[in-house]
């Protein structure tokens, strides 16, 4: 974070309180007609399919069949209406699909050709090109690893949204890791450092940790000296449908040579607009930014999918994990675990931390973070909480 100007704050506190405000008015707006559903597509192979049902609204999905591999899938949208029945064939792994309306939810059925399990879902909001919300549901073949896509990076795949091909390898968990600021914007400042190069080296530590265990793949937000626009974060966040994002940053007090150190974790929060203006304190650079990327209308509605509880409980869940990891390996803030309710802006349906690692305005912390062996050393307790995230991640299957 750097230093905070005081224009920043005014518009980070603006955005605060219209977050209030947004989350009461959807409480209210409860009994509110629900979405359409306009239309359903599918795509794939043998191994993976990806269906896409578009939306003229926002909605949430619920898996009404098993999680273990099985031939039925049963996906509910509550509060989203249909036209009429619905029903097509499939493609890939969907031998054929239909929609149906039972107690003010569609039910999507898909039938499939052999066993399979549903990797993942999530609602990408209207964009590239679409004006219309697409929940997306990918099937996968019982056990066994998701072809790589021949001519196309894993990085780039992992930033097609809904298209049918190419896909990430979906047997893979998709890590989006965030170096803090970059290029001309340097972020906070050390006595000898700058915040923009501890995060890019502690970046590519982890990418290096993770990619090691052959269990991730990995997209950077930058991989060099670069400035990219958080929106333009956002937008990777979001678009790579990452299963974890994590953001990196070093922390600043103002001060060179002020004794307050140690590593702490932002999660999103669901609580009053007094933790998130707290929240915005600590980080009116990178919060501002990420939301006010000039799209109001978007903003507002993603604003509004964004309490998202279980999101909250599993970003939660993965920061107290992380900080058990990480406190065997560097100091940690006394009240490490701090709640910001912004942050949930970087993506609505990936569970999301923000780690500081350390004061680079404390001597300590500052040598220890521009060491390569000290990085590592966290990085990998980082990686560590990682590995039991996902090993744990079946209590937390999503709805
Ligand atoms: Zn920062």
């Amino acid at each position: 974070m750097t230093i905070l100007r005081r224009p920043a704050f005014r518009i980070a506190l603006a955005v605060a309180a219209f977050l209030c405000v947004a989350t009461a008015g959807a409480a209210a707006a409860g009994g509110e007609a629900g979405a359409n559903l306009l239309k359903v597509r599918l795509g794939g192979d043998s191994h993976q399919t990806r269906v896409v049902i578009e939306l003229d609204k926002t909605a949430s999905g619920r898996l009404l069949s098993a999680e273990s591999p099985t031939r039925h899938v049963v996906v509910a949208l509550p509060h989203v209406d249909i036209a009429g029945e619905m029903a097509g064939q499939g493609d890939g792994l969907v031998k054929s699909w239909a929609v149906d309306e039972t107690a003010g939810a569609a039910r999507i059925r898909l039938e499939l050709r052999s066993d399979a399990v549903v990797a993942r879902r999530f609602l990408l909001p209207p964009g590239d090109g679409l004006n219309v919300y697409r929940y997306v549901v990918d099937v996968t073949s019982s056990g066994k690893a998701a072809p790589a896509i021949a001519g196309v990076a894993p990085e780039k795949a992992a930033l097609v949204s809904d298209a049918p091909l190419p896909l990430p390898p979906i047997s893979k968990k998709v890590i989006v890791i965030d170096a803090g600021h970059g290029g001309k914007d340097s972020g906070a400042l050390g006595s000898d450092t700058k915040e923009k190069d501890d995060t890019l080296a502690a970046a590519h530590a982890l990418r290096d940790r993770l990619e090691r265990s052959g269990h991730y793949q990995v997209v950077l937000t930058r991989d060099t000296d670069a400035f990219i626009p958080l929106a333009t974060r956002v937008q990777i966040a979001r678009r790579a449908n990452a299963d974890l994002f994590i953001s990196l940053h070093a922390d600043s007090i103002g001060i060179q040579g002020d004794a307050t150190r140690g590593a702490s974790v932002y999660t999103l929060s669901e609580r009053g607009a007094d933790r998130t203006a707290k929240g915005v304190f600590g980080h009116s650079d990178w919060f501002m930014n990420v939301a006010l990327p000039g799209e109001d209308s978007a903003t507002k509605r993603i604003l509004l999918d964004l309490t998202q509880r279980q999101n909250v409980n599993r970003s939660s869940t993965f920061a107290e994990l992380l900080l058990d990891r990480i406190s065997g390996a560097t100091a940690l803030l006394r009240r490490s675990h701090r709640d910001a309710n912004l942050m949930v802006l970087l993506a609505p349906d990936v569970p999301s931390v923000l780690l500081e690692m350390g004061f680079i305005t404390n001597p300590e912390d500052e040598r220890a973070m521009a060491d390569p062996d000290h990085r590592a050393k966290v990085m990998d307790a980082v990686g560590d909480a990682i590995d039991v995230y996902f090993t744990q991640e079946a209590r937390y299957a999503m709805r």
